[in-house]
């Protein structure tokens, strides 16, 4: 593996920008100093993201909105599985790094979780909507994963705080739209996507049953939802698992949501 930038005399000569490209494919896909001008197109703007410790390249791809196949494909890698931390990656219409680790869940886990894994005390958790309709369910979706819940409901509706806890995230993400990240006690943390507006921002201290946004259509979504996510330790659970039954967001059988990005 090429180890820094600059090694490859040919990127030299083309624009700052296209050098730049040019050796971070050169290093991405580990290649010699000897070797020629990569054969990708420059694919126009963006940014790179050193692999810290912990990122894959699905979830780079996740949080920035953009499919680790994509991303494979663009910066040449002969082992997508296997990218090394410190390993950059272009990110073609990225704007700025973004803290994947933060953003995108390390895994999922599809079994309920054991009563010792439940907080403490009666609700604990509440819906984030008041009504709504469940439209897509937590799970596997086709070759990707679905971390969390969708609920459709009326754009501008009040997204309310699962539990207390601080915004550790509340900006725009490509493919989420506008997000909201809470912390909670215990390694939990909710999730709140798609948003027409995000009300807080990071490192705001809020109550449950708070207004943290408004439900929107924002990001790659099929229609006006929140998409939402409960973390354990950063391991995505299905939520309905910490949800109070007998609530008012009704439950739909057909799946329209499948090509949601999140
Ligand atoms: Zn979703």
């Amino acid at each position: 593996m090429v180890e820094r930038m600059g090694v490859n005399a040919s990127g030299a000569r083309h624009t700052r920008a296209r050098a730049a490209w040019a050796a971070v494919l050169m290093t991405a896909a580990g290649c010699s100093a000897t070797m020629h001008e990569p054969k990708v197109a420059v694919p126009g703007p963006g940014i790179v993201h050193e692999v810290r410790p912990g990122e894959n390249l699905y979830r780079i791809g996740k949080a920035y909105g953009i499919s680790d196949r994509e991303l494979a494909r663009i910066n040449n890698l002969q082992n997508p599985d296997r990218v090394a931390v410190g390993q950059r990656i272009f990110i073609p219409g990225g704007q700025r790094v973004l803290p994947v680790n933060v953003i995108t869940p390390k895994r999922a886990i599809v079994d309920a979780p054991e009563a010792h894994e439940f907080p403490h005390g009666e609700g604990v958790f509440i819906w984030p909507l008041a009504s709504g309709t469940l439209t897509s369910t937590f799970g596997p979706r086709g070759q990707s994963f679905h971390d969390g819940i969708d609920i459709s409901g009326a754009p501008g509706t009040a997204v309310h705080a699962a539990r207390d806890g601080h915004v550790i995230y509340s900006d725009t993400l490509r493919g989420y739209g506008n997000v909201v990240i809470v912390e909670h006690e215990g390694g939990y943390a909710t999730v709140y996507a798609h948003n027409e507006e995000n009300l807080v921002h990071a490192g705001d201290r809020i109550r449950q049953g708070d207004t943290i946004a408004r439900l929107g259509n924002s990001g790659r979504t099929s229609g006006p939802n929140l998409h939402f996510e409960v973390r354990k330790d950063n391991i995505a659970r299905n939520p309905i698992y910490f949800l109070p039954a007998g609530h008012a967001v009704a439950r739909e059988t057909a799946q329209h949501a499948e090509d949601d990005a999140t």
